[in-house]
């Protein structure tokens, strides 16, 4: 469920016209809706009421600082993957107690940076990185709260770019070797185990993977335990799914339900990470159209947006839904829908059924809240897009269009030219 719906013959985020939002900011424009942001966090907090947990909603997802202090106020906390997403979720206001830090090359500055802030605890991805975290600590002299990622070797069934529970992945510690390493990480003064975690993998429409993966970890568990270590936290990572187009990916309460069951005697606190879920379909990307090249040997409709705006069609071949602002166009039409970028491989619609669309038309691309703008580029020297969160019948620009000098920022032509 989302707040981006038709009144008459014109599409809104919430209470506001999309029109009068491109009106004032220009086009491509990524637009959220904070009631379906908050929507979707409650839906997975309710989800989880009968277990004590922490939702860290993972920032890669959608880093903008609006989003991030919306789920603060709801009491979450973040999944981090790098220096500069702990320095957004730290701007935002974020509990560092309520910071978990993933990612299989955290750098030496980095490292020291999440122990000086205070965050709860490293998701550990590999042996050396387990001593290089001690040695850090050591050196400042703070401790440093870990969990060992996990790799379970269980398949999430979902495209393989986003698979990462699978041996050959690599994220985590093969679950074979978890053990040693606890006894190792036992032995390293300046290291306190709090956790085991895993993710195995994003836009999962089935819930018997996090299940499959859960039983391995309680396996695991029992070992741990049993050398005397003190586990207090089951971080099980992000990847619940989204509808895109026509899966049906379990809902969270369904997701919480059998999550829940599993780990009910456990007496661990649970950790999740999502992403996608809570933001996927709580934003859309704007866009215009500025040509079309009909009855030639495929159809185009050329907008304002691009591979540089939103990569996940080309990247992953994914499908974005597509609805015209103004349901006024005369029928469908079969063809893609592309970008100005100079690569064949820059379309957001690929040979589907589309509306016929016309010049000047706006067209809203769904389901684009995540890993929209956070994987958009300056590629073909093109100022990445405004964004602009929707809270009912107002709207404010959360990150300015950039402009032309932006672009050059922080190049200079050397002296010697
Ligand atoms: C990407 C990622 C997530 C979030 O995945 P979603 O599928 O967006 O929920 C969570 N944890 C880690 C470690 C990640 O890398």
């Amino acid at each position: 469920m989302h707040h981006f719906q038709y009144k008459g013959e014109e599409l809104f985020a919430e209470d506001v016209a999309i029109k009068d939002i491109v009106a004032a900011v220009g086009s491509p424009v990524y637009i959220y809706s904070k009631a379906t942001l908050e929507r979707h966090y409650k839906a997975m907090d309710d989800a989880f009421a009968q277990a004590p947990h922490t939702i860290c909603y993972s920032v890669k997802a959608n880093s903008n600082l609006a989003v991030l202090k919306t789920f603060i106020n709801l009491g979450g906390g973040v999944d981090i993957v790098s220096g500069g997403e702990l320095y957004r979720a730290l701007a935002a206001g974020v509990d560092p107690k309520k910071v978990v830090y993933s990612g299989v090359g955290k750098r030496d500055d980095e490292i020291a940076y999440a122990l000086e802030s205070g965050i709860l605890m490293f998701n550990i991805e590999s042996e050396q990185e387990l001593d290089r975290i001690s040695d850090i600590a050591g050196r400042i002299g703070k401790k440093a709260g870990i969990a060992i990622r996990v790799n379970p070797d269980v398949d999430p069934q979902t495209h393989p770019y986003i698979t990462t529970g699978l041996k050959k992945a690599k994220f985590g510690i093969n679950i074979e070797r978890a053990l040693e390493q606890y006894q190792r990480a036992k032995g390293l003064a300046n290291i306190e185990i709090l956790g085991i975690d895993c993710h195995i993998g994003s836009q999962l429409t089935k819930v018997s993977p996090f299940v499959d993966a859960i039983k391995k970890l309680k396996r695991l568990l029992d070992g741990v335990r049993g050398m005397g270590i003190d586990i207090k936290y089951l971080d099980l990572g992000g990847g619940l799914g989204i509808q895109y187009d026509d899966e049906a990916p379990p809902l969270p309460a369904d997701y919480g339900s059998s999550i829940q069951e599993e780990t009910k005697d456990l007496g661990l606190h649970l950790i999740f990470e999502p992403g996608r879920n809570l933001v996927g379909n709580a934003g859309i990307l704007v866009g215009k159209c500025l040509y079309t090249k009909k009855g030639e040997e495929k159809n185009f409709v050329i907008v304002d947006a691009g591979m540089n705006d939103l990569a996940r069609p080309s990247l992953y071949g994914s499908f974005h839904g597509v609805r015209p602002v103004f349901r006024n166009q005369d029928g469908v039409i079969e063809g893609d829908i592309v970008g100005p970028i100079c690569e064949s491989g820059d379309f957001l619609v690929k040979e589907r059924e589309i509306p016929n669309f016309r010049q000047g038309d706006l067209i809203a691309f769904m389901s684009a809240g995540a890993y929209g703008f956070t994987m958009s580029s300056n590629y073909n020297s093109r100022p990445r897009a405004a964004e602009v969160m929707v809270d009912g019948g107002k709207f404010e620009v959360v990150r300015d269009r950039e402009k032309l000098e932006d672009l050059v920022r922080g190049e200079r032509v050397p002296s010697f030219l």
